[in-house]
Protein backbone atom coordinates (compact mmCIF):
# COMPACT_ATOMS: atom_id res chain seq x y z
CA UNK A 1 0.00 0.00 0.00
CA UNK A 2 3.09 2.60 0.93
CA UNK A 3 4.92 1.31 -2.10
CA UNK A 4 1.48 2.24 -4.20
CA UNK A 5 0.76 5.65 -2.17
CA UNK A 6 4.41 6.75 -2.90
CA UNK A 7 4.35 5.76 -6.79
CA UNK A 8 1.23 7.96 -6.49
CA UNK A 9 2.04 11.07 -4.73
CA UNK A 10 5.84 11.44 -4.46
CA UNK A 11 6.36 13.18 -7.88
CA UNK A 12 4.24 16.01 -6.50
CA UNK A 13 5.55 15.87 -2.72
CA UNK A 14 8.93 14.78 -3.32
CA UNK A 15 9.72 14.05 -0.01
CA UNK A 16 12.55 11.18 -0.42
CA UNK A 17 15.86 11.55 -1.94
CA UNK A 18 16.70 7.57 -2.15
CA UNK A 19 13.36 5.18 -2.40
CA UNK A 20 14.02 1.71 -1.39
CA UNK A 21 10.67 0.33 -2.06
CA UNK A 22 11.82 -2.60 -3.88
CA UNK A 23 14.18 -4.20 -1.36
CA UNK A 24 11.40 -3.28 1.28
CA UNK A 25 8.89 -5.33 -0.68
CA UNK A 26 11.42 -8.31 -1.55
CA UNK A 27 12.11 -8.04 2.10
CA UNK A 28 8.42 -7.81 3.16
CA UNK A 29 8.16 -11.04 0.81
CA UNK A 30 10.50 -12.80 2.71
CA UNK A 31 9.49 -11.80 6.09
CA UNK A 32 6.09 -13.54 5.15
CA UNK A 33 8.07 -16.43 4.10
CA UNK A 34 9.49 -16.63 7.31
CA UNK A 35 6.35 -15.84 9.34
CA UNK A 36 4.39 -19.14 7.86
CA UNK A 37 6.44 -21.43 10.07
CA UNK A 38 7.98 -19.00 12.36
CA UNK A 39 5.75 -17.78 15.18
CA UNK A 40 7.91 -14.96 16.72
CA UNK A 41 7.33 -11.80 15.69
CA UNK A 42 8.62 -8.20 17.10
CA UNK A 43 6.53 -5.36 17.39
CA UNK A 44 8.14 -3.35 14.65
CA UNK A 45 8.28 -6.15 11.86
CA UNK A 46 7.56 -5.43 8.47
CA UNK A 47 6.50 -1.78 10.00
CA UNK A 48 7.63 1.25 6.28
CA UNK A 49 9.48 3.46 7.92
CA UNK A 50 11.62 6.57 6.07
CA UNK A 51 14.68 8.12 7.61
CA UNK A 52 16.53 11.14 7.16
CA UNK A 53 18.95 11.27 4.95
CA UNK A 54 21.45 12.37 7.73
CA UNK A 55 21.28 9.35 9.26
CA UNK A 56 23.79 6.47 7.69
CA UNK A 57 22.07 3.47 6.57
CA UNK A 58 24.27 0.57 5.98
CA UNK A 59 24.71 0.00 2.24
CA UNK A 60 21.92 2.87 0.76
CA UNK A 61 23.07 6.24 0.02
CA UNK A 62 23.67 8.87 2.75
CA UNK A 63 23.35 12.18 0.78
CA UNK A 64 22.93 14.70 3.64
CA UNK A 65 21.16 16.44 0.59
CA UNK A 66 24.34 18.00 -0.13
CA UNK A 67 26.60 17.61 -3.62
CA UNK A 68 29.18 16.82 -1.08
CA UNK A 69 27.86 13.30 0.18
CA UNK A 70 25.74 12.89 -3.35
CA UNK A 71 27.94 9.11 -4.05
CA UNK A 72 28.32 8.19 -0.14
CA UNK A 73 27.48 4.97 0.36
CA UNK A 74 27.99 4.26 4.38
CA UNK A 75 29.76 1.04 5.37
CA UNK A 76 27.72 1.06 8.91
CA UNK A 77 24.28 1.40 10.13
CA UNK A 78 23.47 4.66 12.47
CA UNK A 79 22.98 2.93 16.09
CA UNK A 80 18.99 3.93 15.74
CA UNK A 81 18.59 2.35 12.24
CA UNK A 82 20.87 -0.71 13.42
CA UNK A 83 18.23 -0.96 15.81
CA UNK A 84 15.53 -0.94 13.68
CA UNK A 85 17.05 -3.41 11.87
CA UNK A 86 17.08 -5.94 15.18
CA UNK A 87 13.09 -5.07 14.90
CA UNK A 88 12.98 -6.66 11.12
CA UNK A 89 11.52 -2.72 9.90
CA UNK A 90 11.21 -1.83 6.54
CA UNK A 91 13.14 0.99 5.11
CA UNK A 92 11.15 3.09 2.29
CA UNK A 93 13.47 5.08 1.41
CA UNK A 94 15.88 8.14 2.58
CA UNK A 95 14.62 11.88 2.93
CA UNK A 96 14.70 15.05 1.91
CA UNK A 97 16.44 17.99 4.31
CA UNK A 98 18.21 21.39 3.93
CA UNK A 99 22.17 20.31 3.19
CA UNK A 100 23.31 18.82 6.29
CA UNK A 101 20.34 20.14 8.03
CA UNK A 102 21.03 23.32 7.96
CA UNK A 103 17.68 25.31 7.17
CA UNK A 104 13.92 25.70 8.18
CA UNK A 105 12.04 24.84 4.79
CA UNK A 106 14.19 22.13 2.91
CA UNK A 107 15.07 24.75 -0.10
CA UNK A 108 18.35 24.52 1.04
CA UNK A 109 18.93 21.18 -0.28
CA UNK A 110 20.99 20.70 -3.03
CA UNK A 111 18.37 17.91 -5.08
CA UNK A 112 15.52 20.59 -4.43
CA UNK A 113 12.93 21.28 -2.07
CA UNK A 114 10.04 19.39 -0.99
CA UNK A 115 6.44 20.39 -0.93
CA UNK A 116 4.06 20.36 1.99
CA UNK A 117 1.05 18.02 1.69
CA UNK A 118 -1.73 20.73 2.66
CA UNK A 119 -0.51 22.81 0.20
CA UNK A 120 1.96 21.98 -2.26
CA UNK A 121 2.98 25.69 -3.09
CA UNK A 122 4.06 26.00 0.66
CA UNK A 123 7.31 24.88 2.49
CA UNK A 124 7.25 21.00 4.52
CA UNK A 125 9.98 23.15 6.83
CA UNK A 126 12.78 21.90 7.49
CA UNK A 127 14.92 21.10 7.98
CA UNK A 128 13.47 17.42 8.47
CA UNK A 129 10.72 18.27 5.79
CA UNK A 130 11.36 15.34 4.17
CA UNK A 131 10.08 13.57 7.16
CA UNK A 132 7.64 15.25 7.88
CA UNK A 133 6.23 15.38 4.67
CA UNK A 134 6.34 11.71 3.73
CA UNK A 135 4.04 11.09 7.14
CA UNK A 136 1.63 13.90 6.22
CA UNK A 137 1.50 12.60 2.63
CA UNK A 138 0.97 8.74 3.81
CA UNK A 139 4.18 7.68 2.09
CA UNK A 140 5.60 6.14 5.40
CA UNK A 141 3.48 5.29 8.73
CA UNK A 142 6.40 6.94 10.29
CA UNK A 143 9.96 8.36 10.08
CA UNK A 144 12.83 9.56 11.80
CA UNK A 145 14.36 13.09 12.01
CA UNK A 146 16.86 15.25 13.66
CA UNK A 147 16.44 18.58 15.85
CA UNK A 148 19.41 20.71 16.13
CA UNK A 149 17.46 23.83 16.74
CA UNK A 150 13.61 22.46 15.71
CA UNK A 151 14.12 20.49 13.20
CA UNK A 152 11.81 17.80 14.06
CA UNK A 153 8.83 19.99 15.65
CA UNK A 154 8.77 22.81 13.29
CA UNK A 155 7.72 20.86 9.99
CA UNK A 156 5.83 18.17 11.91
CA UNK A 157 4.00 21.74 13.19
CA UNK A 158 3.75 22.85 9.42
CA UNK A 159 2.70 19.40 7.81
CA UNK A 160 0.14 18.60 10.69
CA UNK A 161 1.59 15.60 12.38
CA UNK A 162 3.49 14.60 15.33
CA UNK A 163 7.02 15.40 15.93
CA UNK A 164 9.16 15.11 18.94
CA UNK A 165 12.92 16.29 20.32
CA UNK A 166 13.72 13.63 23.17
CA UNK A 167 15.77 14.68 25.81
CA UNK A 168 20.07 15.61 25.07
CA UNK A 169 21.43 12.03 25.26
CA UNK A 170 18.24 10.07 25.52
CA UNK A 171 18.72 8.59 21.82
CA UNK A 172 22.11 7.94 20.08
CA UNK A 173 24.00 9.93 17.85
CA UNK A 174 25.84 7.57 16.36
CA UNK A 175 25.61 7.72 12.76
CA UNK A 176 23.99 10.78 12.70
CA UNK A 177 25.85 13.19 10.50
CA UNK A 178 26.91 15.79 12.88
CA UNK A 179 25.67 19.07 12.69
CA UNK A 180 26.04 21.68 16.14
CA UNK A 181 27.23 17.89 18.86
CA UNK A 182 25.94 19.55 21.59
CA UNK A 183 22.48 20.30 20.38
CA UNK A 184 21.82 17.06 18.08
CA UNK A 185 18.97 14.78 18.80
CA UNK A 186 17.33 11.77 16.84
CA UNK A 187 13.53 11.97 17.08
CA UNK A 188 10.19 10.36 15.47
CA UNK A 189 8.03 12.01 13.25
CA UNK A 190 4.71 10.26 13.29
CA UNK A 191 0.94 10.21 13.15
CA UNK A 192 0.26 10.07 16.78
CA UNK A 193 1.65 10.33 20.03
CA UNK A 194 1.36 6.81 20.80
CA UNK A 195 3.22 5.69 17.41
CA UNK A 196 6.13 8.35 19.05
CA UNK A 197 5.76 6.80 21.86
CA UNK A 198 6.29 3.39 20.61
CA UNK A 199 9.14 4.82 17.82
CA UNK A 200 11.00 6.28 20.69
CA UNK A 201 10.99 3.26 22.73
CA UNK A 202 12.49 1.57 19.86
CA UNK A 203 15.45 4.19 19.58
CA UNK A 204 16.00 5.36 23.17
CA UNK A 205 19.03 3.77 25.65
CA UNK A 206 22.96 4.14 26.28
CA UNK A 207 25.00 3.09 23.86
CA UNK A 208 28.73 3.08 23.95
CA UNK A 209 29.26 4.38 20.43
CA UNK A 210 28.59 7.60 21.53
CA UNK A 211 29.90 9.07 24.94
CA UNK A 212 26.99 11.88 24.66
CA UNK A 213 24.36 9.56 25.47
CA UNK A 214 22.69 8.95 28.77
CA UNK A 215 23.51 5.54 30.37
CA UNK A 216 19.52 5.33 32.36
CA UNK A 217 17.17 2.70 31.90
CA UNK A 218 14.59 3.35 29.26
CA UNK A 219 10.62 3.29 30.61
CA UNK A 220 7.92 1.88 28.91
CA UNK A 221 7.01 4.65 27.15
CA UNK A 222 3.31 3.21 25.80
CA UNK A 223 2.05 2.40 29.68
CA UNK A 224 2.79 6.00 30.42
CA UNK A 225 0.20 6.56 27.77
CA UNK A 226 -2.17 5.01 29.57
CA UNK A 227 -3.13 7.17 32.50
CA UNK A 228 -6.13 10.16 29.92
CA UNK A 229 -6.39 12.76 32.46
CA UNK A 230 -4.24 16.07 34.03
CA UNK A 231 -5.20 15.58 37.34
CA UNK A 232 -2.08 17.25 39.35
CA UNK A 233 -0.32 18.10 36.29
CA UNK A 234 1.23 21.72 36.40
CA UNK A 235 1.50 23.21 33.11
CA UNK A 236 3.47 26.78 32.81
CA UNK A 237 2.38 29.29 29.67
CA UNK A 238 5.37 31.37 29.00
CA UNK A 239 3.95 34.82 28.77
CA UNK A 240 7.57 35.62 26.19
CA UNK A 241 6.06 33.48 23.45
CA UNK A 242 2.98 34.91 22.51
CA UNK A 243 4.25 38.87 22.27
CA UNK A 244 4.64 40.39 19.18
CA UNK A 245 4.99 38.40 15.88
CA UNK A 246 2.61 35.74 17.05
CA UNK A 247 0.41 35.52 14.39
CA UNK A 248 -3.11 35.87 15.86
CA UNK A 249 -4.75 32.42 14.03
CA UNK A 250 -1.71 30.27 15.55
CA UNK A 251 -2.30 31.83 19.14
CA UNK A 252 -5.80 31.52 19.32
CA UNK A 253 -5.65 27.75 17.92
CA UNK A 254 -2.58 27.02 20.83
CA UNK A 255 -4.86 29.31 23.61
CA UNK A 256 -7.80 26.86 22.79
CA UNK A 257 -5.16 23.97 23.37
CA UNK A 258 -4.45 25.14 26.88
CA UNK A 259 -8.19 25.26 27.79
CA UNK A 260 -8.53 21.88 26.63
CA UNK A 261 -5.47 20.87 28.65
CA UNK A 262 -7.29 22.68 31.92
CA UNK A 263 -10.55 20.83 31.03
CA UNK A 264 -8.53 17.39 31.42
CA UNK A 265 -7.95 18.16 34.87
CA UNK A 266 -3.84 20.45 34.49
CA UNK A 267 -3.44 23.47 36.22
CA UNK A 268 -2.23 26.21 33.97
CA UNK A 269 -0.02 28.48 35.58
CA UNK A 270 1.67 31.62 33.65
CA UNK A 271 5.61 31.78 33.69
CA UNK A 272 8.14 33.54 32.65
CA UNK A 273 11.49 32.35 30.43
CA UNK A 274 13.18 35.80 30.12
CA UNK A 275 15.85 35.19 28.10
CA UNK A 276 14.03 33.66 25.34
CA UNK A 277 14.38 36.73 23.26
CA UNK A 278 18.29 36.14 23.30
CA UNK A 279 17.95 32.10 22.25
CA UNK A 280 17.92 32.87 17.88
CA UNK A 281 21.47 34.75 18.28
CA UNK A 282 23.02 32.57 20.78
CA UNK A 283 22.26 29.47 18.54
CA UNK A 284 23.35 30.70 15.64
CA UNK A 285 26.89 31.66 17.80
CA UNK A 286 26.85 27.51 18.96
CA UNK A 287 25.55 25.84 15.87
CA UNK A 288 27.83 27.52 13.49
CA UNK A 289 31.09 27.22 15.59
CA UNK A 290 30.35 23.59 16.11
CA UNK A 291 29.29 23.12 12.40
CA UNK A 292 32.30 25.11 10.92
CA UNK A 293 34.39 22.37 13.00
CA UNK A 294 32.31 19.13 12.61
CA UNK A 295 32.39 20.06 8.65
CA UNK A 296 35.91 20.33 8.12
CA UNK A 297 35.99 16.57 7.48
CA UNK A 298 34.90 16.90 4.24
CA UNK A 299 38.11 18.15 2.50
CA UNK A 300 37.81 15.71 -0.93
CA UNK A 301 40.47 13.38 1.29
CA UNK A 302 38.66 10.70 3.02
CA UNK A 303 34.84 10.35 1.73
CA UNK A 304 32.57 11.98 -0.45
CA UNK A 305 33.13 14.55 -3.15
CA UNK A 306 36.50 14.66 -4.70
CA UNK A 307 37.06 17.81 -6.89
CA UNK A 308 38.88 16.82 -10.52
CA UNK A 309 42.02 18.75 -11.95
CA UNK A 310 43.53 19.95 -8.70
CA UNK A 311 47.05 21.70 -8.26
CA UNK A 312 48.32 20.64 -4.68
CA UNK A 313 46.55 19.51 -1.38
CA UNK A 314 45.32 22.92 -0.54
CA UNK A 315 43.80 23.44 -4.02
CA UNK A 316 41.90 20.31 -3.43
CA UNK A 317 40.59 21.07 -0.04
CA UNK A 318 39.20 24.34 -1.29
CA UNK A 319 38.17 23.43 -4.92
CA UNK A 320 35.75 20.22 -2.90
CA UNK A 321 34.59 22.59 -0.63
CA UNK A 322 33.69 25.48 -3.40
CA UNK A 323 32.00 22.63 -5.51
CA UNK A 324 30.38 20.18 -2.91
CA UNK A 325 28.66 22.89 -0.37
CA UNK A 326 25.91 25.25 -1.08
CA UNK A 327 25.74 28.90 -0.16
CA UNK A 328 23.98 28.46 3.50
CA UNK A 329 26.45 25.00 4.57
CA UNK A 330 29.13 27.86 3.56
CA UNK A 331 27.54 30.90 5.17
CA UNK A 332 27.71 28.73 8.50
CA UNK A 333 30.97 27.40 8.29
CA UNK A 334 32.35 31.63 7.69
CA UNK A 335 30.32 32.55 10.50
CA UNK A 336 31.16 29.58 13.03
CA UNK A 337 34.90 29.95 11.95
CA UNK A 338 35.00 33.59 12.74
CA UNK A 339 33.37 33.53 16.14
CA UNK A 340 36.02 30.78 17.10
CA UNK A 341 38.61 32.46 16.03
CA UNK A 342 41.12 34.10 18.54
CA UNK A 343 40.55 37.41 19.14
CA UNK A 344 36.72 36.70 18.76
CA UNK A 345 36.41 33.72 20.47
CA UNK A 346 35.43 35.39 24.34
CA UNK A 347 33.62 38.16 22.72
CA UNK A 348 31.04 35.87 20.81
CA UNK A 349 31.66 31.95 21.76
CA UNK A 350 32.41 32.80 25.27
CA UNK A 351 29.65 34.83 25.37
CA UNK A 352 27.32 32.55 23.81
CA UNK A 353 27.94 30.17 26.22
CA UNK A 354 27.27 32.10 28.85
CA UNK A 355 23.73 32.81 27.56
CA UNK A 356 23.17 29.38 27.00
CA UNK A 357 23.60 28.71 30.32
CA UNK A 358 21.15 32.32 31.41
CA UNK A 359 18.75 29.90 29.09
CA UNK A 360 18.84 26.80 30.86
CA UNK A 361 18.14 28.10 34.13
CA UNK A 362 15.54 30.09 33.82
CA UNK A 363 14.00 26.61 32.32
CA UNK A 364 15.41 24.62 35.33
CA UNK A 365 13.72 27.69 37.68
CA UNK A 366 10.61 27.47 35.96
CA UNK A 367 10.13 23.74 36.53
CA UNK A 368 10.35 24.23 39.87
CA UNK A 369 6.89 25.65 39.67
CA UNK A 370 5.50 23.61 36.56
CA UNK A 371 5.60 19.91 35.34
CA UNK A 372 5.40 20.78 31.90
CA UNK A 373 5.62 24.11 29.61
CA UNK A 374 3.39 24.54 26.63
CA UNK A 375 3.87 27.23 23.50
CA UNK A 376 3.25 27.23 20.12
CA UNK A 377 5.96 25.74 17.92
CA UNK A 378 6.23 28.24 15.16
CA UNK A 379 4.86 32.08 15.08
CA UNK A 380 3.09 31.41 11.57
CA UNK A 381 1.78 28.14 9.58
CA UNK A 382 3.75 27.39 6.82
CA UNK A 383 5.19 29.87 4.29
CA UNK A 384 5.27 30.16 0.77
CA UNK A 385 7.89 28.21 -1.04
CA UNK A 386 10.24 31.26 -1.67
CA UNK A 387 9.35 33.69 0.82
CA UNK A 388 12.07 33.73 2.87
CA UNK A 389 15.07 31.90 0.70
CA UNK A 390 16.61 35.56 -0.23
CA UNK A 391 16.21 36.35 3.52
CA UNK A 392 18.44 34.05 6.13
CA UNK A 393 17.53 36.15 9.39
CA UNK A 394 13.67 36.14 8.50
CA UNK A 395 14.48 32.29 7.95
CA UNK A 396 16.25 31.93 11.25
CA UNK A 397 13.22 33.49 13.20
CA UNK A 398 11.01 30.95 12.05
CA UNK A 399 12.79 28.72 15.01
CA UNK A 400 12.26 31.56 17.68
CA UNK A 401 9.91 28.72 19.45
CA UNK A 402 11.88 25.95 18.96
CA UNK A 403 15.50 26.70 19.54
CA UNK A 404 15.84 27.66 23.37
CA UNK A 405 14.59 23.81 24.20
CA UNK A 406 17.94 22.56 22.09
CA UNK A 407 19.77 25.02 23.88
CA UNK A 408 18.57 23.61 27.69
CA UNK A 409 18.89 20.05 25.80
CA UNK A 410 14.91 19.08 26.40
CA UNK A 411 12.55 16.89 25.44
CA UNK A 412 9.88 18.73 23.01
CA UNK A 413 6.60 17.23 21.10
CA UNK A 414 4.72 19.22 18.53
CA UNK A 415 1.48 18.28 17.55
CA UNK A 416 -1.18 19.66 15.34
CA UNK A 417 -3.87 22.12 17.19
CA UNK A 418 -5.70 23.37 14.84
CA UNK A 419 -5.88 24.89 11.40
CA UNK A 420 -5.54 28.20 9.94
CA UNK A 421 -8.15 29.76 7.56
CA UNK A 422 -6.07 29.09 4.65
CA UNK A 423 -6.03 25.14 5.91
CA UNK A 424 -3.02 24.85 7.03
CA UNK A 425 -2.28 23.08 10.10
CA UNK A 426 -0.84 24.58 13.74
CA UNK A 427 0.94 22.74 16.20
CA UNK A 428 1.57 22.85 19.66
CA UNK A 429 4.74 22.53 21.82
CA UNK A 430 4.97 21.14 25.00
CA UNK A 431 8.27 21.03 26.76
CA UNK A 432 9.36 18.40 29.79
CA UNK A 433 11.57 18.21 32.08
CA UNK A 434 14.85 16.68 31.10
CA UNK A 435 14.51 12.55 30.64
CA UNK A 436 11.14 13.13 31.72
CA UNK A 437 9.40 12.21 27.88
CA UNK A 438 6.65 10.27 29.57
CA UNK A 439 4.71 13.15 31.32
CA UNK A 440 5.24 15.11 27.82
CA UNK A 441 3.97 11.93 26.07
CA UNK A 442 1.14 11.57 28.59
CA UNK A 443 -0.65 14.91 28.58
CA UNK A 444 0.31 15.22 24.41
CA UNK A 445 -1.82 11.74 24.09
CA UNK A 446 -4.58 12.96 26.86
CA UNK A 447 -4.58 16.27 24.25
CA UNK A 448 -4.41 14.77 20.59
N1 LIG B 1 16.45 25.63 11.31
C1 LIG B 1 17.54 25.54 12.23
C2 LIG B 1 18.83 25.78 11.51
O1 LIG B 1 18.79 26.14 10.39
C3 LIG B 1 17.52 24.21 12.91
C4 LIG B 1 18.08 23.13 12.11
C5 LIG B 1 18.03 21.81 12.81
O2 LIG B 1 17.39 21.63 13.83
N2 LIG B 1 18.79 20.86 12.23
O3 LIG B 1 19.89 25.61 12.03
Amino acid sequence: AYSLRISQVEQKVKAYVTRTTESALARAAALDEKLKTWRHTKPMMGMPLAIKDNICTSGVPTTCSSRMLKEFVPPYDATVAAKLQDQEYLLLGKTNLDEFAMGSSTENSAFGPSRNPWDLQCVPGGSSGGSAAAVAADECVAALGSDTGGSIRQPAAFCGVVGMKPTYGRVSRYGLVAFASSLDQIGPITKTVADAAYLLGAIAGHDPMDSTSADLPVPDYMKALRKRDLKKLKVGVPVEFFGEGLDPEVEQAVRAAIDELKNLGADIKEIQLPRTDAAVAVYYVIATAEASSNLARFDGVKFGLRAKETKDLLDLYMKTRQEGFGPEVKRRIMLGTYALSSGYYEAYYGKAQAVQTLIRQDFSEAFKEVDLIVTPVTPTPAFKLGAKAEDPLQMYLSDIFTISVNLAGLPAIALPCGFSKTRLPIGLQIIGRAFEEETMLRAAHAYE
